[in-house]
């Protein structure tokens, strides 16, 4: 398994989850090493830039001499820019852009060249449930997250699933930054009325990577605490 963004967060929660099962696992780093004992374990820790081609390039060539080829990716790194639409530079709609869209596509079509000719794949990508309702001072946000679910439908034919979890409110350093008048009204939305540990949203990338997933692909799953009531 391959993780983007696996050094703190849902990435290194879900880094833990695979690590557990005994998978061969690889994650990406940025401006932090992750915990001494995810390497301890057998993970693989690459610094990568996701938004710099010849990084992730070099990323999947350090994973497939140690590993072999990636047989599941999970492209869970993000960033939030926030700022109202009326207000956003083009620097913020693009900034958000490179890390949370172009960075996916490239990130999915290097795995998917070693999935096809493996005949198999999983991907899982890392939307929010932003993505399909909008969040003010998001739009950018919104946008690229509701657009990885464009780039999930063509690959099953293949024998490469490839599905978008959206989660909702998860404790992160992501959500650490949110006022608390903010987070309360986030809260307010719930119906299970409280946020989500990164672990409740590893287990279901966990569930879409294994085999009793087999048969679920292009698929939107929410892991939202019902916030998006089903959409
Ligand atoms: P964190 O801020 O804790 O983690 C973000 C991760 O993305 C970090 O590992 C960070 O690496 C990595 N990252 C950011 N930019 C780059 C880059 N250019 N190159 C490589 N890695 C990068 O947030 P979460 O764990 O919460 O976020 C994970 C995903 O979940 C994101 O896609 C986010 O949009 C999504 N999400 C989160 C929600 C939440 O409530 N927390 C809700 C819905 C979706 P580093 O630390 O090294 O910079």
């Amino acid at each position: 398994m391959f993780a983007t963004g696996g050094n703190r967060g849902i990435g290194l929660a879900s880094a833990r989850a695979f690590t557990e099962l005994g998978d061969r696992v690889a994650v990406t780093c940025h401006s932090s090493e992750p915990p001494q004992t995810l390497t301890d374990a057998g993970c693989l820790a690459i610094r990568c830039d996701i938004t710099d081609p010849n990084h992730v390039e070099s990323a999947y060539q350090q994973i497939e001499e140690r590993h072999g080829p990636v047989e599941v990716l999970v492209a869970n790194a993000g960033i939030t820019w926030d700022t109202l639409l009326t207000r956003m530079s083009e620097e913020d709609l693009s900034t958000v852009l490179d890390t949370n869209l172009t960075a996916v596509y490239r990130t999915v079509q290097r795995a998917a060249h070693g999935m096809l000719r493996a005949g198999k794949g999983r991907i899982v990508l890392v939307s929010s449930v932003v993505a399909l309702q909008g969040a003010a001072g998001q739009a950018n946000y919104a946008a690229a997250k509701a657009a990885l679910i464009g780039l999930v439908r063509e690959l099953g034919s293949r024998n490469i699933t490839c599905n978008v979890i959206a989660p909702g409110l998860v404790d992160t350093g992501m959500t650490d930054a949110l006022s608390a008048g903010r987070r309360t009204a986030l809260l307010s939305q719930i119906p299970l009325a409280r946020s989500a540990h990164p672990d409740e949203t590893a287990a279901a990338i966990r569930f879409l990577a294994s085999d009793q997933a087999s048969y679920i692909t292009g698929a939107i799953i929410p892991v939202d605490g019902g916030s998006g009531l089903g959409r």
